[in-house]
């Protein structure tokens, strides 16, 4: 995918976006123009409907958290497109469009615009939809900076981008990787055996801004498609730096663990929701990992460190050892986003 976008998006898109405050080459989650976070998502999952929430919720909240993690709190409004295969329930369109209603309402946000199309039986998979989004920051993105800013004498940006990182800050994760990947699994009956795991798909614009509020976030992602592994190794390409994380520090479920174990999935690549990876400078991690535990996360934690001894990813294990970690080469679970 991402050898796609370079070969084939950036090459025709990306030098139009070069005076923007956060341009398209970049590839952050965000574009930033004229202050404003604008992102737009596609959502193919299947099956619509799992354990903890529905493709509705997912396209909803994967928006919002894609405007949130670069520090635009404040979401201003979000679109939904829906590509429905014609004979699709109106009963389950209804549970889905509820479903984003909710989504929107904890997110204080509102669905202002949008689109629908048919599309004849056999052309599409019961129901994709698109949201795109825009945010702003609240002032705590700024005091977050003011933060950043007397730690270091370089510029740092204000907004939540890769380039902000620096050897030293720590890595934060909010809670456990891959129990969005068991949801999606056991609904699609191919875990092999019983899990009541949910997935825990959620706006996190909340929970950005309490972080923020502390001051001393650098960057951050939600690691979904490609999961840890892709993003550490997306921000170790983009920095030059080394990320090391530290296996005992990973939260991660027993029946995520149990189905890696089953299935051979590698769940440090299987893609989340609900959860983000914070870059923070040093000083300041215990008190922001204690506001995000304050904030409802309570498996949040700092798995580790960035530093400028090495290029890529590296994970201490268990039992002492090191292990590189590669970029994921394939898509472990497909479609679960
Ligand atoms: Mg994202």
């Amino acid at each position: 995918m991402l050898q796609f976008i370079h070969k084939y998006v950036l090459k025709y898109f990306g030098d139009l976006s070069r005076n923007i405050d956060v341009p398209l080459y970049l590839l952050e989650d965000s574009a930033i123009v004229n202050g404003i976070a604008f992102t737009t998502d596609s959502y193919t999952v299947y099956p619509l409907f799992f354990p903890g929430g529905d493709i509705g919720r997912m396209a909803v909240c994967g928006t919002i958290n894609d405007l949130a993690v670069k520090g635009a709190t404040k979401i201003l409004g979000v679109s939904c497109g829906l590509i429905i295969e014609e004979g699709f329930e109106i009963s389950n369109i209804e549970k889905i469009l509820n479903s984003m209603r909710e989504a929107a309402l904890e997110a204080e946000t509102s669905i202002i615009t949008g689109d629908t199309k048919v599309v004849e039986k056999g052309r599409v998979d019961k129901l994709l939809i698109n949201c795109s989004g825009i945010g702003v920051p609240g002032q705590e993105l700024m005091q977050n900076y003011e933060i950043i800013k007397r730690s270091r004498d370089d510029h740092s940006s204000m907004w939540l981008i890769t380039k902000n990182i620096r050897a030293g800050d720590k890595i934060i994760l909010n809670g456990p990787l891959g129990d969005h990947a068991v949801a999606i699994l056991a609904a699609r009956g191919e875990l092999g055996f019983k899990s009541d795991v949910k997935s825990d798909v959620a706006p996190l614009n909340k929970l950005m801004r309490e972080a923020l509020k502390v001051g001393g976030v650098t960057c951050a992602k939600d690691p979904t498609r490609g999961g840890l592994a892709g993003l550490l190794n997306e921000w170790a390409e983009n920095t030059g730096l080394g990320f090391v994380i530290r296996e005992d520090a990973l939260p991660i479920s027993s029946a995520a663990k149990a189905a890696s174990e089953l299935l051979g999935i590698d769940i440090l690549e299987v893609g989340n929701e609900g959860k983000v990876v914070m870059s923070v400078i040093n000083d300041k991690a215990e008190e922001i990992l204690e506001s995000i535990k304050n904030s409802g996360w309570s498996q949040a934690s700092i798995i580790g460190y960035v530093t400028d001894s090495f290029k890529g990813v590296i994970l201490e294990t268990t039992i002492g050892g090191k292990r590189i970690i590669p970029p994921p080469i394939g898509d472990p679970v497909p479609r679960i986003c």
